[in-house]
């Protein structure tokens, strides 16, 4: 009870806003000297059993004080972080993020607007960046699109879209029963299996996917995908939707998209790329003409948290045609209902552009890291890392210890330890062994993959931080320790190498 005998009223904001500033700048401090002093890190290191049992306590009932909360985060969440922020980390396909892009979070995160909907700011920064996005994959500005948490969300979007634009009037109301045939969807065997997701969130079933196989270049084959279609017909199935790869996730290949894009435009088939690794080459002009058809393209899925080296989280889907996109997801409610003045009023919901009305303010770390930095130095990064990954591929050809498993294409890099007098049969297990020890050494972070039924260490780059000694250092300790592997075990054989 308070002074005047009322109920006292609470809430979530500090009671005192001065103790909370020497927090905050508190964590400024911090997180600058950490992403400072990152390359002196281990890249990864495992959570251990006692944070792993902390993190398992009971929902707490009361509170503590914030400096104390933050205490137990950096003991016992940061040290054990994902690592892709590191200059060695070469994982997946994952950007690293900056600083500016975390002050951005923390700007956007203030200010915490929702933009399912309404005349504010942030829709109108969001429509700014989707335009410089369609600038930047060469698309219509008369295109529709949306913000995604990652590619795969943007994927799955665009097959909607898809689908129900194979059918405007009837598949939203009736589902795909309302067809007089089966549809089929066509990828090649390297696409990423968010688009199996997708194909099956659509209805479509993945027994209606073909995947077609791939040449020696990890490209899908035209010869069996036109075959592959005329079988299709044949039997009476609908060929509707073909999706092309622009960057493979294994080995960064890019489908033959012109020839791809010519099939669909003959057996009007939706087209859409999955650019999720590619698409932002398109501002390199030495890109532009693989990716060109690319632009034809119905619809395109990519993400900015790769080579944009957006902080999580951020993908993005354009639609070339924006009204399939709208009819795609439009609904009526009489709650969100546009005004012709105040809050309700402003730009069209992006609720009609995708799945999510309620939407975090995604775009303004992008907003901001292009205004500090240009186009211009994106396209400088993203060329280095590729230069890097010619460079690393190069080092292994040279290198008597390292077999090359495919040829280099973009940023991605598959290698593997292969001194050549181990027979086959041991190669995959040694390999997978020096890989999780180069993690758990914290020395570098590759991932790893099959290539034609070989094990493969992986490194992509998608890494600002990255710089030649960093590839220098995965190269040298690769070498130490397959040979420390291939002495340690008698199964490998006799095989001892001059160290
Ligand atoms: C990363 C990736 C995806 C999935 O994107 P997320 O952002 O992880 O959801 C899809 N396709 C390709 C080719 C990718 O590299």
């Amino acid at each position: 009870m308070n002074n005047a005998g009322k109920p006292m009223e609470e809430s979530l904001d500090p009671e005192n806003w001065e103790l909370y500033r020497d927090t905050g700048y508190q964590m400024v401090d911090d997180m600058l000297a950490f992403l400072k002093d990152i390359r002196s890190q281990p890249v990864w290191t495992k959570p251990p059993s006692n944070v792993r049992a902390f993190l398992q306590e009971e929902l707490p009932r009361g509170g503590r004080p914030l400096p104390d909360v933050y205490r137990d985060f950096l003991k016992n969440i940061l040290p054990y972080r994902k690592g892709n922020i590191h200059p060695r980390y070469f994982s997946w396909v994952e950007g690293t993020g900056s600083f500016s892009g975390a002050l951005a979070d923390f700007l956007a995160s203030s200010m915490n607007s929702n933009l399912g909907i309404g005349d504010h700011s942030a829709v109108y920064v969001e429509q700014q960046v989707l335009n410089w996005c369609k600038q930047i994959v060469g698309y219509p500005s008369s295109s529709a699109g949306a913000f995604t948490s990652g590619g795969s969300v943007a994927n799955i979007t665009a097959l909607i879209v898809a689908r129900n634009a194979f059918d405007k009037k009837q598949i939203r109301k009736r589902g795909l029963k309302g067809l007089e045939a089966q549809l089929v969807v066509y990828c090649s065997t390297e696409t990423h299996n968010c688009i199996f997701k997708a194909v099956e969130t659509i209805g479509v079933g993945t027994d209606n996917l073909r995947k077609i196989p791939v040449d020696e270049k990890m490209e899908i084959d035209l010869t069996l995908l036109r075959n592959q279609i005329d079988i299709d017909k044949k039997n009476g199935l609908i060929p509707f939707c073909l999706v092309g790869n622009a960057g493979t996730v294994n080995t960064g290949a890019v489908d033959p998209l012109s020839e791809m894009a010519e099939i669909c435009r003959k057996e009007k088939m939706w087209f859409h790329v999955d650019g999720a690794i590619g698409a932002l080459l398109n501002i390199l002009p030495e890109y532009q003409k693989i990716l060109k058809p690319m632009t034809e393209a119905d619809s395109i899925a990519f993400d900015l948290h790769k080579w944009l080296y957006t902080n999580y989280d951020a993908g993005c889907v354009l639609i070339r045609d924006g009204e399939s996109s709208r009819s795609a997801f439009i609904q009526e409610a009489n709650y969100l209902a546009a005004h012709e003045r105040g809050l309700a009023a402003g730009p069209e919901s992006f609720s009609n552009f995708g799945l999510e009305l309620s939407r975090p303010f995604r775009s303004l770390k992008i907003w901001m890291s292009l205004q500090e930095h240009g186009i211009d130095k994106y396209e400088r990064l993203i060329r280095q890392n590729i230069k890097q990954a010619y460079y690393t591929g190069d080092r292994i050809k040279q290198s008597p210890d390292l077999e090359l498993l495919t040829p280099v294409s973009l940023n991605i890099v598959c290698f593997r330890f292969n001194p050549g007098d181990l027979p086959e049969s041991v190669l995959n297990e040694l390999n997978k062994e020096l890989m999780m020890r180069l993690q758990e050494k914290g020395i570098a972070a590759p991932s790893y993959t099959f290539i034609h039924r070989r094990y493969a260490i992986r490194m992509s780059i998608t890494n600002h931080r990255t710089i030649t000694a960093d590839l220098e250092a995965i190269i040298e300790n690769t070498i130490i320790l397959g040979r420390q592997i291939i002495k340690e075990n008698e199964k490998y054989g006799t095989y001892s190498p001059a160290l």
